[in-house]
């Protein structure tokens, strides 16, 4: 399956309808235009649909999420050119390869042991350089810490403590926070090691974000 007119027309479709539903940043509407998410799907009757603004199932019971959720995420985070970003949730690699085609540094954690082999493969197929981690997203990856940027695409039930300490000064964490079927979308702003500021951005529905590594 490669990526033809037809799919390069969808994807504009998707790009114009993303502007009506209040997606201006420029540069995130650009990559959401350049990445082929028809790719990213795993089952073929649903990749047709690929360029609906939804999300859909892949595999391990996982979800590739909505394209508008996908762009708001990231217009939260500011992205600017070289930002060491990391992702809690690798999934289907589509939300890691918007990040990285606006010129950023992506370090990504998925916990799902099959999903992580597959879209590590599949991510380094299409060419796009993502650094992918099996691991606990709660714990984060201190190793290469501090991060500008931190996106998790999960629900999470609540902000995981290292996550804020992997955040650069400055730094920016969007995360949907509750345990119920929607989700509060916050964005954390680090002022200094020990001050935050927090903002809320609408509610979402993600799939909940689970402790451990799951085979
Ligand atoms: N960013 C993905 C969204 C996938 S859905 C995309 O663009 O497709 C959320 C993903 O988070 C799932 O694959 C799930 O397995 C993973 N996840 C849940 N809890 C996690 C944790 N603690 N650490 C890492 N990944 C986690």
């Amino acid at each position: 399956m490669n990526d033809s007119f037809l799919h390069k027309g969808q994807r504009q479709r998707l790009v114009e309808e993303l502007r009506t539903k209040g997606i201006h940043h420029a540069p995130v509407l650009h990559a959401i235009g350049n990445v082929p998410r028809h790719l990213f799907f795993t089952d073929t009757i649903l990749q047709s649909h690929a360029y609906d603004d939804k999300a859909f199932p892949i595999d391990a019971g996982q979800t590739i999420s909505q394209p508008y959720t996908v762009a708001f995420q990231t217009q939260l985070l500011n992205i600017q050119a070289k930002d060491k970003v990391l992702e809690i949730g690798t999934g289907s690699g589509y939300q890691a390869a918007v990040l990285c085609t606006l010129g950023t540094r992506v370090y990504s954690i998925e916990r799902q042991k099959q999903l992580y082999f597959k879209t590590k493969q599949l991510l380094r197929s299409l060419n796009f350089f993502v650094e992918t981690f099996l691991g606990d997203g709660y714990k984060g990856l201190p190793q290469f810490a501090p991060f500008d940027k931190i996106i998790i695409t999960a629900a999470a039930p609540y902000i995981p403590r290292p996550l804020l300490e992997q955040l650069a000064i400055g730094g920016i964490l969007v995360v949907p926070i509750g345990e119920g079927a929607q989700q509060k979308m916050l964005k954390i702003v680090k002022i200094s090691e020990n001050e935050f500021e927090q903002s809320e951005h609408g509610t979402f529905s993600f799939v909940p974000m689970l402790g451990g590594i799951a085979e």
